[in-house]
Order: C-alpha cells, then sequence, then structure tokens
C-alpha cells in the first residue's frame, strides 16, 4: 500500500482574515462527492466549503483520492485563502471529501483541523466531523487505558479508533459496530477504499443532505453547498442512515434508532443559511414563521408601535415575518460596518464595547421619533443589545422593545454548539421585565418553547435542550455539566 501523501500547509493567522463573529459557534460544515467520471474534486469542494463557512472559520481542508493516494490539504483559516489554490490547479478525481471547523479558544490548532487522514487496519480513510460525541470524554478515556494514540483533542479522531479496532470484516458491519457506543451528534463524510460514505447520526442532530448532477453524487452540510455547485436534485440523508456511493451506485443501510428524531432547532434560528433547506424546512421560510409568531403575541398584547428594525443581519428575517404580520414597516435602522473586526477578541470590557459601536451605526432618519420594534434571533450575554437599545436612543427613538425570535437561551449544548457558560447567559441572571431593564429597553419578549416548537410543525423532532433543559443524551459525569 503506497503511503498517505497529506499535505499541510504552515500556520497562518486565522484571526487576521475572520469575518465579525456572532457569540455563538458552530463546530462545523461537512462536504463530500463522489463521481464515475474524473472530475477536479479539490475545486468542486472549494466551492461547497466555500458556501458552508458560516459553519466554521478556524479551520478547513479536503482530502481526495488521486492516482490511487489519498492527498490532503489542511489548514486554519477560511476557505478562501487556504484552498483558493485548487481554484488554478486541475486534479482529476473521482472521490473527496471536505470539512470547515469552528474552534472555542484554545480548543482548535492544526492538530484538530480536518479531514483526518488515515492508513489502517480496514485501509485507508479520511474522515470529515460535524457535531460533537456527549460521551467522547468517557470513550477516549476507555481507548487511552486500552493503548490508543490520539493527535487532536477534537471527538472526531474516536470514530476512527473505534472503526480500527472492530474486529468486523465488512465495512458494514465495522461501521455499525464502531457507531454503536457513540452518543449526540455526528454528521460524517468519509472515504474508504474507493467508496463515498455519508453518515447521519439516529437522532439527526445535524443536517447532511445528498444531491446529484451530472452523474456525480454530492453530499453536504445544508444545500447551499449543493446549490454552489449547480441546481441539482437533492434528498435529506435519514437520520441514521448510511450512504455509500461507489462504482457499484449508491445504496443504504440503517443504524438501530436510540431516540426519536432530534434535529437541531438553533439549526432553523441561527445558524443555517438562509437560502438552505435543513431537516427538511426552509431556513428563510422558518425564520419568517418566528418572526410571524412573535408579532401574534405582541398583537395579543396590544402593543402599538411604528417601525419594526432587525439587528443586521441575524434578525432581518424574523423582523419581515413580524412586520408582515403586524402590518408595520419594515426599514433598516441600524447599518453594519463590514470593515469592522471580531468584538469578541479585544481584552477589555471597554474595547469590545467600542468594537460592537464601530459595526452597528443607527440610521436616525429611521428611527427618530419611533416607537421601534427591534428584532434579534436570540439573546446570550446582553451585552450587544444594551449598546443597540443605547444607539437607538441617541438616534432619536422614542420608544425600543426588544423582540427575541427563539426562547430564552439558559442551558449548554452538548451536540456541536458552543455557548457560553450557564453564569453568562443572561436569561439565567433576569427574566423578560428584568432583561429590558438592564439592556435599557422599554419591554423584552421571546418566543416560549411550546410555540416555537408548534410553529415549526415538529413539536416531537426537534431537540430544544439549550432553551428547556431537556438534554436527550447527558454528557459523562464531571465532563461538561459545569458548563
Ligand atoms: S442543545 Fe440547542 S444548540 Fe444544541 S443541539 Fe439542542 S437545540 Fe441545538
Amino acid at each position: 500500500m503506497e503511503p498517505l501523501d497529506l499535505i499541510h500547509q504552515p500556520a497562518s493567522d486565522p484571526l487576521a482574515e475572520n469575518e465579525p463573529c456572532s457569540a455563538l459557534g458552530h463546530h462545523c460544515g461537512v462536504a463530500g462527492l463522489f463521481s464515475p467520471d474524473p472530475l477536479n474534486v479539490p475545486e468542486r469542494l472549494f466551492y461547497m466549503l466555500f458556501s458552508l463557512q458560516h459553519r466554521g472559520q478556524e479551520s478547513c481542508g479536503v482530502a481526495w483520492e488521486e492516482d490511487g493516494r489519498h492527498r490532503g490539504y489542511k489548514d486554519l483559516g477560511m476557505v478562501a485563502p487556504v484552498l483558493g489554490r485548487f481554484l488554478r490547479e486541475e486534479r482529476r478525481s473521482r472521490l473527496g471529501i471536505g470539512h470547515v471547523r469552528y474552534s472555542t479558544a484554545g480548543g482548535g490548532g492544526l492538530q484538530n483541523a480536518q479531514p483526518i487522514v488515515v492508513d489502517c487496519n480496514k485501509g485507508r480513510l479520511a474522515l470529515a466531523h460535524n457535531g460533537n460525541l456527549s460521551n467522547g470524554g468517557r470513550l477516549r478515556k476507555e481507548l487511552t487505558a486500552a493503548g490508543s494514540i490520539f493527535q487532536g483533542t477534537a471527538d472526531s479522531e474516536l470514530v476512527l479508533h473505534l472503526i480500527s479496532r472492530s474486529r468486523e470484516g465488512t465495512r458494514e458491519d465495522f461501521l455499525r459496530e464502531a457507531l454503536a457506543p457513540l452518543e449526540g451528534a455526528y454528521s460524517l463524510v468519509l472515504m474508504h477504499e474507493g467508496a463515498l460514505v455519508a453518515i447521519r447520526d439516529p437522532s439527526g442532530f445535524r443536517p447532511l443532505y445528498v444531491g446529484e448532477k451530472g452523474g456525480a453524487t454530492y453530499v453536504a452540510s445544508e444545500t447551499c453547498a449543493l446549490h454552489a455547485v449547480g441546481p441539482m436534485p437533492f434528498r435529506e440523508i435519514a437520520p441514521g442512515e448510511v450512504l455509500i456511493v461507489d462504482r457499484a451506485g449508491s445504496r443504504s443501510f440503517f443504524l438501530e434508532p436510540r431516540l426519536p428524531r432530534r434535529a437541531c432547532v438553533f439549526e432553523l434560528i441561527y445558524f443555517a443559511r438562509p437560502d438552505s433547506e435543513v431537516f427538511g424546512e426552509s431556513v428563510h421560510g422558518a425564520r419568517v414563521r418566528l418572526g410571524e409568531m412573535l408579532a401574534e403575541l405582541d398583537e395579543a398584547a396590544g402593543l402599538r408601535a411604528d417601525v419594526v428594525v432587525p439587528v443586521p443581519d441575524s434578525g432581518n428575517i424574523a423582523a419581515i415575518g413580524y412586520a408582515r404580520r403586524a402590518g408595520l414597516p419594515f426599514d433598516f435602522g441600524l447599518a453594519r460596518s463590514h470593515y469592522a473586526g471580531r468584538s469578541f477578541i479585544m481584552p477589555t470590557k471597554d474595547q469590545r464595547e467600542l468594537a460592537a459601536r464601530l459595526k452597528l451605526h443607527a440610521v436616525p432618519e429611521v428611527v427618530a421619533g419611533k416607537r421601534v420594534v427591534m428584532i434579534d434571533d436570540s439573546l446570550v450575554r446582553g451585552t450587544t443589545s444594551r449598546i443597540i437599545v443605547g444607539l437607538l436612543r441617541e438616534a432619536g427613538a422614542k420608544e425600543v422593545h426588544l423582540r427575541l425570535a427563539a426562547p430564552e437561551l439558559k442551558w449548554p449544548c452538548y451536540y456541536g454548539i458552543d455557548i457560553p457558560s450557564r453564569d453568562e447567559l443572561i436569561s439565567n441572571r433576569l427574566d423578560a421585565a428584568g432583561i429590558a431593564r438592564e439592556v435599557g429597553a422599554d419591554s423584552a419578549r421571546f418566543l416560549p418553547v411550546d410555540r416555537l416548537l408548534s410553529g415549526l410543525g415538529h413539536s416531537q423532532g426537534y431537540c430544544s435542550a439549550c432553551f428547556d433543559g431537556n438534554h436527550p443524551f447527558r454528557p459523562d459525569v464531571g465532563e461538561k455539566e459545569g458548563q
């Protein structure tokens, strides 16, 4: 067997190139493709990963088969600077996978960048993972005690170790055995011996889609990445489905369900791109409905207002739904500078506040003398909202009513979303009236959890644990409970 050929570019400074970022982070996005006829696979993966950039900005990478070898390229940084070289290179291949990664400070580094490419007793394997295993800590301890060696700290490596340790001979059998102990969220793409394998955990926490174009099969976290290659028919990979695509065609088998479907409702509220479909729902359509629901609650409460103003860009779509339902004008009373840096890397609170003021500006012509309904997608610490309410008041707003197109965020996520500690979440300290006082608004309103779930039409099928504490899988005791 030929050695792996894995190229690492010297680490660049990812922060220098990153976009402004919200207080929540997503852990990853994945992409893969198989074509019976050779294509420029890394180039196609570039387009797909570029469309998934919102799911992770810390590192990115691709792996593909070329002349019987696994080639790979990954680095810290955004897709365009790291993988842009593949727009200029012609690399003919039938198979490849790619990854974009987000990480909390200190949890990243090149050793955790993906795809992970290995040579083991099951042959050549490359893996990219979106999600988080809630029992990853325990599995890592057990595997380490049994002699496994890990290169990074991400739990994605666990899957490769479990595959390698399986005594089963066929791909289906060793995948069944390796995946059985996993709890939590995993949407995976693998390259194995000439096949593309796409796997979605039985609860379906994270989205995963497959489409076909020109005889090639494309897999991606969101449909926006499929559309980046061109229009194509697509379908959702079902929870628990293992899809295998190779020269023999495509076929699926299914993992044993551990729980009913638990799709992450936050994908629809905030994380997924609005032009995507996830979990069979249009993301744009879902966000419009969330805004409409908020307007219905305000109508019932008798709120009177003059204009609906979104916090750009996170509140834009819910604000459209609110304004339509309430019969109020929608207007951009807040403008966002696209040249401001990431406020959260500023070392002091004063500097972070100043950075937020540089990023957003109130438009007096829109808000002066008006009763403003200010819409955002969710509330984390409340710091930015306090600044924005202040900006609207400075610009002459008569009243400011803060509306969040999500319930109160109170609990950690163990399935792939980075949420600040419970102490930092403003909804664990204050109720809506207290939050309004703290941010300087005339009132604040959230969307109740039951309203959110019934409005989305799958009241039994979503995870809403960060809002209601109803975690489908708890982490191992002592691992992450303190978050
Ligand atoms: S806890 Fe929240 S962010 Fe995490 S999977 Fe559940 S709904 Fe999504």
